[in-house]
């Protein structure tokens, strides 16, 4: 199997990366943001749960963001791979991952993480707030978010580091010069893998 994290602060271009790679190397994408709102939608227990988490910019409880990962991956089992985008936020998210997958006998090869300065999120975001209507894309949500980001979750690549499977990949520039960025290390690990 071939399973990545795609990883990055808010408004780095996860979601937007996904769908190229998804396309190219024929991966399941497991985007933990996208779950949560489809369960606001539907307003289910959990989404009702999650909803005054996201509109404040906190994050979601670890087991219930695990939880819904187990799920998703054993339900997806025939797949080739994962992209997992949004997820893991914390060191115990990504350590729970991690045996979630060896106990599958598989594992995580890389985490792709998307490099881009602070100014640049909060003007993407503002943007998708335009065009979207995302409720969490507002400027007080996007700057608690990134607070969390930068506080929590920028350690999950250090977890990642300390096992040689981090690549910062430059996230500004157009969508296809990150994307060939990004095939560039995905290419070199199917190489390695022979
Ligand atoms: N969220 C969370 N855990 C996850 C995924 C999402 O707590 O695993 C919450 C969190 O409040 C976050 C929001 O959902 O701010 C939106 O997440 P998403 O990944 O969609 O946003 P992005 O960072 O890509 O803009
Ligand atoms: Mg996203």
């Amino acid at each position: 199997m071939l399973n990545i994290v795609i990883f990055g602060p808010p408004g780095a271009g996860k979601g937007t990366q996904s769908k190229l790679i998804i396309d190219k190397y024929k991966l399941m994408h497991l985007s933990t943001g996208d779950i949560l709102r489809g369960e606001m939608a539907n307003e289910t227990p959990l989404g009702l749960e999650a909803k005054n988490l996201i509109e404040k910019g906190e994050l979601v409880p670890d087991d219930i963001v695990i939880g819904m990962v187990k799920n998703k991956i054993d339900n997806n089992s025939d797949h080739k791979g994962f992209i997992f985008d949004g997820f893991p936020r914390t060191n115990d998210q990504a350590r729970a991952l991690d045996n979630i997958l060896e106990e599958r006998g598989t594992s995580i090869s890389v985490m792709i993480s998307l490099e881009v300065e602070e100014e640049e999120l909060i003007k993407r975001l503002l943007k998708r707030a335009e065009e979207e209507g995302r409720k969490d894309d507002n400027i007080d949500v996007i700057r608690n978010r990134i607070k969390v980001y930068n506080e929590v979750t920028s350690s999950v690549a250090d977890y990642y580091a300390e096992t040689g499977r981090h690549r910062p990949v430059v996230g500004t520039g157009s969508v296809e010069e990150i994307f060939d960025r990004i095939s560039a290390v995905i290419d070199e690990l199917e190489n390695k893998a022979g």
